[in-house]
């Protein structure tokens, strides 16, 4: 199964965070990374306090269903020494699900495609930079969404 990752850090060195959380991922059995893209640098979401994001997306070949990845991402979260506070406070790092093949999930622990990330331009600039014939179920081409972000919101490092 194709599966794309958003991931995100801004603590404790977000470049290094976010090369980590890639090797852990790399690592996991059933999952094969195929692409990354480049770093991406924001600022917090709704002008929260903390320091700047950095994000980037990464594309994966798996094996494991939906909510086994989500795991996987957990753990990676938890090794990472992430502490949940306040909803999209300061973090070292965050690993959303943003799209499994074509499929849509919605349960208690998943939505697929990632409910936010058609407005976030830290995902869709990465996305679109690995991946620019990627569909978002329900939603339509990347290449259309992306001109729904601000493309200045981010900047490639
Ligand atoms: P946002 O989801 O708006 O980016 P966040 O990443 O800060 O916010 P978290 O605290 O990391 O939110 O996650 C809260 C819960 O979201 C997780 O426990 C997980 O069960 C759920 N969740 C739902 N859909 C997804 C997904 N596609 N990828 C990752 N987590 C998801
Ligand atoms: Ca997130
Ligand atoms: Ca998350």
């Amino acid at each position: 199964m194709l599966a794309y990752i958003g991931l995100g850090s801004n603590l404790h060195n977000p470049s290094a965070q976010i090369e980590n959380a890639l090797s852990a991922l790399a690592g996991s059995d059933g999952i094969e990374l195929i692409s990354v893209s480049s770093h991406y640098k924001s600022k917090p979401l709704l002008d929260m306090p903390g320091p700047n994001y950095i994000n980037a997306v990464c594309k994966i070949d798996t094996t494991l269903t939906a909510i086994d990845l989500l795991d996987i991402c957990q753990s990676i979260e938890d090794n990472q020494k992430r502490i949940r506070k306040v909803k999209w406070g300061s973090r070292t790092i965050d690993l959303d699900i943003l799209l499994y093949e074509q499929q849509v999930i919605s349960s208690d622990r998943l939505s697929i495609p990632h409910p936010e990330m058609i407005d976030r331009a830290f995902v869709m600039v990465p996305l679109y930079e690995i991946d620019k014939e990627i569909n978002v179920p329900l939603l339509g081409p990347v290449k259309k969404l992306i001109d729904r972000v601000n493309k200045l919101d981010v900047k490639k490092i």
